[in-house]
């Protein structure tokens, strides 16, 4: 498949037609697979051909299709999807490290990332330093010989802070880490990750995968060697494994990312530049406007500035709280990457746990609220929006 693009691929790759020649993919909503014989279970246990499944915890066809496609357009050699967004992560990070090893992540992370690593990951005895992913000089001093990961998000939520993939897995690799790459912001449309060097990507696929609000689902790509040595052994028996429904919900959300993920982004654009030095907003944090400290890097690696922005509105909580509930077509919710525009206020909501030293470090203040853009049309978003803000 690999001489067609990521728009071509993105409707035919991984496909495996049952002996009724469908056109859509099929879903295979079982857990277990019979054996003609009692030699052929004996062979599949010993080892697995191609077509040949066991048991849905460890691989399904529905569920392989959807790995094989997100794996093609993304560029890696393989792929292993769990049940969620978290499922994905834990399996990446807790699969490659031990008691003992040292992992450095950038301290703009999602609420449940932090959690795997300074409460679980910690718990067992992994030492974990936190930097601030946008200077590469606390990279730099927090990384030391026998690090075993970084990890972190490329853009990071909801602050929208770009990192330098390409000088971060240089830097980790001259000490020999794995660099383990959520990145969701970024979406499979515009990410260019593994060019840049990362050896492993992670998707929470609730978000643009599916695109339209309604399953869990998550994806780790990596090497084979990666894939199928380490993560597959940890999640295979752990049990983060993905639905064959859900898996057949995100193979149908995959054929029409590209559409929605451009056309979201381009809402994006349009809205961050339209607000942009609106009276009512202190900030307006978007990757695509020029104004955002890392423009260049963000056009650089992604070449879009996404589908989500945050804005700061004046007069803090009340003046965010007002905001939101003064909005007609953009709902308030915590998803992201949906058709439908969603508006969250994370100090109160996604980044409520954190303590208020860790929210201003990370410039989450009271006015700041995360807008998800969607499908509607721009216009209408743009009517809705300033309407809003005059309530402030
Ligand atoms: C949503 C999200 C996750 C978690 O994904 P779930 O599918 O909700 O488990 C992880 N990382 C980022 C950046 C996310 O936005």
């Amino acid at each position: 498949m690999s001489k067609w693009s990521k728009r071509t691929q993105q409707i035919h790759a991984g496909i495996r037609r049952s002996q009724y020649g469908e056109v859509a993919e099929a879903i295979y909503l079982t857990q277990g697979f019979v054996y003609d014989t009692a030699e052929q279970a004996e062979a599949r246990f010993v080892e697995l051909g191609e077509d040949e499944f066991i048991y849905a915890r460890y691989g399904n066809p529905t569920v392989r299709m959807f790995e094989e496609r997100i794996a093609a357009l993304e560029g890696a050699e393989d792929a292993f999807a769990t049940a969620s967004g978290m499922a994905a992560v834990n399996g990446a990070l807790t699969s490659v490290v031990k008691a003992g090893d040292h992992v450095v992540a950038a301290r703009a992370l999602f609420g449940s990332c932090l959690y795997i690593l300074e409460d679980i990951l910690a718990r067992f005895g992994v030492e974990i330093t936190l930097v601030d992913g946008t200077d590469l000089d606390q990279w730099r001093a927090a990384l030391r010989p026998g690090t075993a990961a970084v990890f972190l998000e490329s853009v990071s939520n909801p602050t929208l802070e770009v990192i330098d993939l390409k000088s971060v897995c240089d830097l980790a690799h001259a000490v020999g880490a794995i660099v383990i790459v959520d990145n969701v912001f970024a979406t499979p449309v515009f990410s260019n990750a593994f060019a840049l060097g990362a050896d492993v990507v992670v998707y929470s696929a609730t978000k643009h995968i599916d695109g339209q609000g309604r399953c869990l689902g998550g994806v780790v790509l990596g090497s084979r060697d990666y894939i199928r040595g380490k993560l597959e052994p940890y999640l295979k028996h752990t049990g983060g494994a993905l639905s064959p429904f859900n898996a057949w919900v995100m193979l149908k959300g995959l054929e029409t990312m590209d559409l929605r993920v451009r056309a979201q982004a381009d809402s994006a654009l349009k809205l961050a530049t339209a607000l942009e030095g609106h009276p009512k907003l202190s900030r307006v944090i978007y990757p695509g406007l020029k104004a955002h400290p890392q423009h260049d890097l963000a056009m650089a690696q992604t070449g879009s500035g996404g589908t989500v922005l945050s804005l700061e509105v004046t007069g803090g909580q009340a003046g965010a709280f007002r905001f939101l509930n003064a909005l007609e077509i953009v709902t308030i919710s915590n998803n992201l990457g949906d058709a439908k525009s969603i508006i969250t206020h994370p100090a109160t909501t996604t980044h409520q746990r954190l303590p208020q030293d860790q929210k201003d470090l990370l410039g989450i203040a009271p006015g700041l609220v995360r807008l998800s853009v969607g499908l509607e049309d721009a216009d209408d978003l743009l009517t809705d929006i300033t309407s809003a803000l005059k309530m402030i």
